[in-house]
């Protein structure tokens, strides 16, 4: 005996009784249960499955193996009849967004001849693949406007099953599978017609909105990811509220949110610019008067220093005019006192004695640091803000090497 598909004859169906077909025990206490009719949709076409409970117990999975649609369920739900509830949040969910795949691929064949060649629908993303080239934001715009015409318009959509000898009398988006002796057609008017198992909605108007969000290649298609019903209202949801957060920064409108940190990044690119050369010049005059200070060991002078809010460039520019100067070494540190972190860079001008990539190896290594270079020049970084302590030791140890 087969099971009934009762989401065939009302998708809307949530609560359904039913009686037991046969049951088998699995692993952890799970159970395999087969009934003689279910509102369960197994998971088939791109729709993933519907959960919920049979007699309160949780329906994990529901799939169709050798012709039967086995429930999945928690524990065992005994051997008299059984309440099913269909989690309706869910199940509507992919009702909306299944929906809407065939009303984006009803237009996107009808304006340009492309047809859908794979849906994807998942908790967290619905694609389609169709057979185009590129899309540009024009197309995608007209789509979009196209598709939610045809929502607005709240037609009705129909499913009904027929031979396959009638099916001249259809235009089908998509030809079907040559296995089924009977075929479920779906049809939304003047839109799309196609052969199809899902569960869909009543009424078009039902998907409430469709939204593009974005489309990439993939391979000689355009992978399509849209957002239908609910999915598009927390789409806009979070869209607007980001929108809105930015806009109260700028204490802007909306609208002009996007100008106002326009200029804002100009501003900081400008500030950026002119802290560059400010620190520059003080690098000149500080790289002077410490090599100036500093007393020499063994003809090496040795400059050892720790900044703060500093990045490898601006330890870069500093070390370069410290390394200019014959025999002089040097040892910086930039700390991130926030990120309890310090980058190292440890540089020699040339013919002085000592490798700096083994000298930064074995000043960060008791502290769990890494670093590496070549003799000349080394950089790394530690997971502490006491860079003072860690330049410290390093000068101590290039000290004894140079004047033991
Ligand atoms: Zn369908």
């Amino acid at each position: 005996m087969q099971t009934e598909k009762l989401y065939y004859l009302d998708p809307y169906l949530q609560e359904f009784s039913a009686a037991i077909l046969r049951k088998t025990a699995l692993a952890d206490g799970r159970f395999a249960v087969v009934l003689d009719r279910t509102a369960f949709y197994p998971e088939g076409g791109g729709q993933p499955c519907d959960t919920g409970t049979l007699n309160k117990l949780t329906v994990l999975n529901v799939q169709t193996k050798n012709g039967e649609i086995v429930h999945t369920v928690e524990g065992d739900p005994g051997d008299g009849p059984v309440v099913g509830k269909i989690d309706w949040q869910r199940r509507f969910d992919h009702m909306q967004q299944h929906t809407g795949e065939h009303i984006l691929s009803g237009v996107f064949l009808a304006k340009y001849r492309a047809e859908n060649v794979g849906f994807h629908l998942s908790a967290a993303t619905v694609q389609i693949d169709v057979t185009l080239p590129t899309l540009s934001d024009e197309q995608a715009r007209e789509v979009e406007d196209a598709a939610n015409a045809v929502i607005f318009a709240n037609r009705p959509i129909e499913a009904k099953f027929v031979e396959t000898d009638e099916l001249a009398a259809y235009e089908l988006r998509k030809a079907p599978g040559a296995e089924f002796e009977q075929i479920r057609l779906v049809s939304i008017a003047d839109c799309d017609c196609c052969p199809c198992g899902g569960t869909h909605l009543r009424l078009t108007g039902e998907v409430g909105l469709l939204k593009i969000r974005g489309w990439e290649k993939r391979k000689n298609n355009i992978r399509v990811e849209f957002a239908c019903g609910y999915r598009a209202l927390a789409d806009y949801r979070l869209k607007h509220e980001l929108a809105r957060s930015l806009a109260n920064r700028f204490s802007s409108p909306v609208e002009l949110a996007l100008p106002a940190f326009e200029r804002f990044l100009e501003k900081q690119e400008s500030l950026q610019r002119e802290l560059n050369a400010a620190r520059k010049t003080y690098h000149e005059e500080l790289a002077t008067r410490l090599l100036n200070e500093v007393a020499p060991v063994g003809g090496i002078r040795i400059v050892s220093r720790a900044f703060a809010g500093y990045g490898a460039a601006d330890l870069q520019d500093f070390a370069a005019r410290i390394t200019a100067a014959d025999g002089a070494v040097c040892l910086l540190a930039a700390v991130d006192e926030t990120a309890g972190r310090s980058s190292f860079l440890f540089a020699a001008a040339p013919n002085v004695p000592g490798a700096m990539n083994d000298l930064l190896k074995r000043s960060l290594a008791p502290v769990g640091g890494k670093g590496g270079g070549n003799a000349a020049t080394a950089q790394g970084g530690a997971p502490t803000a006491d860079a003072d302590g860690i330049l410290a030791t390093a000068r101590t140890m290039l000290t004894n090497e140079i004047a033991p």
